[in-house]
């Protein structure tokens, strides 16, 4: 394989997404892996480009194909990274951005232990709260089970490479740059 892999963690309301996402637009050596879900789209969301979106039976068919690396339940959905899509990008000579949860990255790491692993945290519990109040894309279950799963997230924390404390988003940005580009 000619690229290198970063599993990129943290919990809902961290800030990873956009970080990822302008990782992309300013590098054009990364790429971000497109997983595959059985949650529902969101508004805005496109099959191909955010995820992969899959019925729960054909996500089980993958599995028993063999067809990821890693695959996990989060909030009652399946995520997983299919080897295929990852292993073409790796092979064109693209550095590999996997924003995947804890699990998977655990997963991850067992398979590879090359694989550098990046966890962002949010600046503090209260920021934390207010950034996924502030979403509105989600149920106030929604909320709730998501931040008692981003507290069960940050205390795996250590088990990463490199933990960046998003309070500043052009700060973080570079700094995940800094690693990557090392
Ligand atoms: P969301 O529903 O907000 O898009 O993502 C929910 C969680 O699933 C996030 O923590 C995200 O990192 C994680 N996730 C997304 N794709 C994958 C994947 O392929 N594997 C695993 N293990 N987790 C994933």
């Amino acid at each position: 394989m000619k690229g290198r892999l970063f599993v990129i963690s943290g919990p809902s309301g961290s800030g990873k997404s956009t970080i990822c996402k302008k990782l992309v637009d300013n590098n054009e050596n990364i790429v971000l892996s497109v997983s595959a879900t059985t949650r529902k789209p969101r508004e805005q969301e496109k099959d191909g480009i955010n995820y992969f979106f899959l019925t729960k039976e054909e996500f089980e068919k993958k599995i028993k194909e063999n067809a990821f690396y890693e695959y996990a339940l989060v909030f009652n959905n399946y995520y997983g990274t299919l080897k295929e899509k990852i292993d073409d990008k790796l092979e064109a000579g693209f550095d590999v951005i996997l924003e995947i949860d804890v699990q998977g990255a655990m997963q991850m790491k067992e398979q590879n232990n090359e694989i550098v692993m990046i966890f962002i945290m949010p600046p503090s519990k209260e920021e934390l709260l207010h950034r996924l109040t502030d979403r509105k894309t989600e149920s106030s279950a929604e909320i709730e089970l998501r931040t008692a799963i981003a507290i069960e997230e940050m205390s795996k924390k250590d088990k990463y490479d490199y933990i960046v404390v998003n309070d500043e988003l052009e700060k973080a940005i570079k700094e995940v740059e800094d690693i990557i580009n090392n």
